[in-house]
């Protein structure tokens, strides 16, 4: 067991493909001066299996891949063999916008990923168009029934609540749950990294507090379920009666930092330590060194363990300079 300086054990690698999106989501993405990586720059496949193999030798077991969009890998099936293939990795799962899962859901299956998140905002096609601009809720909601047909489940559906865009129509979300046996989460929106996306988090931020409150107004209350993982970073409700969960990520009002499991590894190969952290670590200069040994790549991450910060200042204003959300992976 891999266990940080304050003593929390840190078994779950979240690991960002790219940082190049099919959409643009308000508080994710800006619509332009956006430097993307170059490709020498991204982890190769090859890179990624070596450093899932590594952190599994160091105690890992847990893994997601995420991006920007993790889907516009054109060997994303080829990653996801690789790493589905090395003994020891209990789970892996993909965080994605669905625009492309019609036809990746049967291939990604096969491969062997287990189950996936699909990001969509809001049921209302109109909304989708706006907070995630470019967006198609027809192509995610196909998206979301390949995904389903094919058992990439539980399905989770996650949603940041943004006001004056979506935060009146949460409850359209949350109702799915009656009849899916899916998670709908509402996430509260952070401010992270220079720019516009930054500001239109922060401005149109909406506690989970105000988006539960709603939901209960509109459907009726929801009991609480106790969590079967304590690093299960959503506090989980059932409506009366639905086949699914309805889930509050609350970073902003309710910091899960005391169980935080994760550590991050940016597309361009950096340990990244706390999402809402600048703080990161190479490791693509040893992997491209060409003799690197597991057990030295398994040496930077301790190290980049031993190094994680306790949690977020959100709270005095202290978010990440250097990258923004699509730059780390959420
Ligand atoms: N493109 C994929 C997607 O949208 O799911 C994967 C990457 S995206 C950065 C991962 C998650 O971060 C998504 O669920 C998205 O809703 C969330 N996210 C992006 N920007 C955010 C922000 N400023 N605050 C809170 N969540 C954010
Ligand atoms: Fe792209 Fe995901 Fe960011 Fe939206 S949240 S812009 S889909 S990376």
């Amino acid at each position: 067991m891999l266990k940080d300086s304050f003593n929390r054990v840190i078994n779950y690698l979240r690991i960002s493909l790219v940082d190049r999106c099919n959409l643009r989501c308000v508080y994710c993405m800006p619509l332009e001066n956006i430097r993307f990586l170059p490709g020498e720059e991204l982890l190769t496949s090859r890179e990624i299996e070596l450093v899932v193999q590594a952190a599994v030798s160091v105690g890992f077991h847990k893994f997601r891949l995420t991006g920007g969009e993790p889907t516009l890998r054109s060997d994303l099936i080829d990653i996801v063999e690789r790493i589905t293939k090395i003994p020891g990795v209990d789970d892996l799962a993909l965080t994605t916008n669905g625009l492309l899962m019609r036809t990746l859901a049967e291939p990604l299956k096969r491969a062997g990923l287990k189950r996936i998140n699909v990001h969509l905002d809001s049921l209302n096609p109109e909304v989708v168009r706006r907070q995630m601009r470019w967006g198609s809720f027809e192509r995610i909601w196909e998206g979301i029934a390949a995904a389903e047909a094919v058992g990439l489940t539980p399905l989770k559906l996650n949603a940041v609540v943004v006001r004056g865009y979506n935060d009146r129509e949460v409850s359209d979300l949350a109702r799915l749950t009656l009849d899916h046996a899916w998670h709908v989460r509402f996430i509260e929106s952070m401010p992270l990294g220079p720019g516009k996306c930054a500001s239109v988090a922060a401005q149109g931020y909406v506690s989970n507090r105000d988006t539960r409150e709603l939901i209960e107004r509109e459907l009726g209350t929801m009991y609480e379920l106790q969590s079967e993982d304590v690093s299960d970073e959503s506090r989980n409700f059932r409506l009366n009666g639905a086949a699914g969960v309805v889930g509050f990520i609350s970073p902003v009002s309710d910091p899960y930092c005391g169980s935080c499991n994760r550590m991050r590894l940016t597309a361009d190969g950096k340990f990244h330590m706390c999402l809402l952290n600048d703080d990161e670590l190479d490791v693509r200069k040893l992997l491209r060194r060409g003799d690197s040994t597991l057990s030295e790549i398994g040496q930077v991450l301790i190290r980049a363990v031993a190094n994680k910060p306790f949690g977020h200042r959100l709270a005095e204003g202290h978010s990440t300079q250097g990258r923004s959300m699509f730059q780390i992976g959420g």
